[in-house]
């Protein structure tokens, strides 16, 4: 793979757009936009393409979402070319898909890599943004667009004592390239997210001996991970284009089969089969159980108790298996899939701590302390996940019009309209932005809708001569007031997840993604580019009346006919939601 950490001149060029990222979403903006015939760069802090799957190497990590969906629907030939070779995918097939795609369209030559994007300004007379790098870059584009992830600035607590820790300290979201060997080791594991249930069982594997420090019992549904059946690629690909729109018209992106049904009208006995039935399938799918699961606390209950009491058939010490047993809502933070995690703690060589009280006290020279005991460690794991969502922007000094700064106007949680855009810097689009359904959806093809629909809209202004765009102030409001009202209707909204910042202290507690359903969010995008930008002001533009050109955005129409992810069915809080 390709590390272009070699020294090069710094760049002082001029383009239409600047790309922060390399991930899906950067990469997949390059290709629209070069095929659109605009000029524009990429910049990557890391060595090569992949974005979350470059950095995130820990034992273990694979999508959560079935591999013949988590992956990019705008070239068949691509969908068709490529072999996936489980029902989840390792990130090592995962990155070498991204790598394929950045050779299979050429897009290395127009991506800066090793590169980190410090600064980005809008200049209002220019009606343009500088960019500056820490390599020293300072290029000028009409548009720039933060391809940034949504989970990419990993939150690495100040632990104190930290500095006199002699061991090394990995975090999962910043693995290192060349693995990490545990054998004969005792390793620590700070956390009980995803990253640490998909890389607790393999690390047990290989250490003398492992302690998993937990804050919060996490739940998690197995994933049944296999080998994909040739006969079952052959049909899916057979027909491609019709799973991809039975996945676009489902509220998260992607297609599994669920019941519409609230578990509060099944009895007692055929909620436990249903259940059963939805467990052997396993993975994010399970919530499609009943239609009530986030909506009704009642029904949550009934969930809750049968996982706790998988968990209880599942741990041989009562102790352990009652630490393990979470009390919060099921799915109300990101619901886990695992491979053997909860049989992990059988092992005698695997301790589990609980910190919710005490949390971590302190590093010592040799190894942490909690709950007044010391545990000697030769490394130790963090798996605390990240600062999700505006973490990544935050890490970028971005200035708007008249000096404003995007972390001043985020104060109190981000503001924008669609999660496309924010008042106050023209030109600046977001993919996957708060206020979408990013992390709700399946993220690729959030990223896919997102990259149409910005790349119809700069090509719309090349059309009609518009210099900027903006949102106005009170479209802005209004989607911002209708995401938190939309957001009151889930139990989601209800515990302190990364979906709403609280697992990082001192962040202000707003729900940041999008939870009304992916189907109707596009369709919203849809109407606004229909309506010539419902809700944007175009500056500059000659020909204001033109009705927009569709050229990408085409395939994205969704028809809302299926009563699940209706407005209505949503108010009557019946829509499965994972
Ligand atoms: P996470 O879900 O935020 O989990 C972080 C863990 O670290 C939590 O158990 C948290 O406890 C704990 N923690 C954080 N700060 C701590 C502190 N100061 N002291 C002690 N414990 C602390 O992060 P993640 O596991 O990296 O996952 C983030 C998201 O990435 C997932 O929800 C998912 O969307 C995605 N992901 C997906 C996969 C996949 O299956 N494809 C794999 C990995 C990640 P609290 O719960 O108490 O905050």
């Amino acid at each position: 793979m390709p590390t272009a950490a070699t020294t090069r001149a710094p760049e002082t060029a001029t383009f239409d757009a600047v790309i922060v990222g390399a991930g899906f979403a950067g990469m997949y903006m390059l290709h629209t936009l070069r095929q659109l015939g605009f000029t524009a760069r990429v910049y990557e802090g890391g060595g090569g393409v992949g974005g979350t799957w470059y950095w995130n190497r820990f034992p273990g990590a694979r999508c959560d979402i079935e591999s013949l969906q988590y992956s990019y629907s705008f070239s068949d030939e691509l969908q068709q070319e490529w072999e996936w070779t489980e029902k989840y995918a390792p990130q090592t097939e995962i990155l070498e898909y991204a790598n394929h795609v950045a050779d299979r369209f050429d897009l290395r030559r127009d991506i800066r890599f090793d590169t980190r994007v410090t600064k980005a300004g809008y200049d209002d007379g220019a009606k343009r943004w500088t960019v500056e790098t820490n390599r020293g870059d300072r290029v000028t584009a009409q548009f720039c667009i933060m391809a940034l992830g949504c989970l990419s600035a990993a939150n690495k607590p100040d632990f104190p004592g930290l500095a006199d820790y002699t061991g090394p300290v990995y975090h999962t979201g910043e693995w290192p390239h060349d693995g990490v060997d545990f054998t004969g080791l005792r390793v620590g594991v700070i956390g009980t997210g995803s990253s640490a249930i998909q890389s607790i069982p393999l690390i047990a594997k290989q250490a003398k001996s492992l302690t998993v420090f937990q804050r919060t019992a996490a739940y998690t549904v197995p994933a049944w991970n296999e080998k994909l059946d040739p006969d079952y690629v052959r049909n899916v690909k057979a027909d491609y284009p019709a799973l991809r729109a039975k996945a676009r018209a489902r509220p998260t992106g992607f297609y599994f089969k669920f019941n519409t049904k609230p578990a509060l009208e099944d009895s007692a006995e055929g909620r436990e089969r249903q259940y059963e039935e939805f467990w052997s399938r396993g993975g994010l799918p399970f919530l499609g159980a009943y239609g009530d699961l986030l909506f009704e606390k009642d029904a949550n209950d009934t969930v809750a108790d049968f996982a706790r009491a998988k968990i209880r058939g599942i741990v041989k010490d009562p102790k352990v298996a009652e630490k393990l047993c979470p009390d919060n809502v099921f799915g109300c933070k990101r619901l886990c899939v695992d491979t053997g995690y909860y049989e992990t703690y059988n092992q005698p060589h695997v301790t589990l701590v609980d910190i919710a009280k005490t949390g971590i006290e302190r590093f010592t020279e040799t190894g942490v302390v909690a709950n007044g005991s010391e545990y000697e460690l030769d490394a130790v794991v963090c798996a605390t996940g990240f600062a999700a969502m505006t973490g990544s922007f935050d890490r970028i000094a971005i200035t708007g019009r008249d000096g404003l700064t995007l972390k001043k106007k985020w104060e109190a949680g981000p503001r924008t309209y669609l999660g496309l855009a924010s008042v106050g810097f023209p030109n600046l689009f977001m993919l996957t932005g708060p206020g979408s359904p990013s992390v709700l959806a399946s993220l690729v093809q959030a990223i896919e809708q997102h990259v149409d629909w910005v790349a119809d809209c700069i090509a719309h202004m090349r059309d009609v001569g518009a210099a900027s765009i903006e949102p106005t102030l009170a479209d802005e409001d209004a989607w911002v007031e209708h995401v938190n009202e939309v957001a009151q209707v889930s139990l989601r909204s209800t515990c302190s997840s990364w979906y709403v910042g609280a697992n990082i202290p001192g962040r202000p507690r707003v729900f940041m993604p999008y939870i009304g359903g992916f189907p109707i969010y596009v369709n919203k995008c849809n109407e606004i580019m229909d309506a010539g930008y419902e809700g944007f002001v175009l500056d500059g533009a000659a020909e204001t009346n033109t009705p927009p050109r569709i050229r990408l955005t085409e395939r994205w129409h969704v028809p809302l006919d299926m009563d699940v992810i209706s407005p209505a069915a949503l108010a009557a809080k019946r829509v499965p939601v994972v």
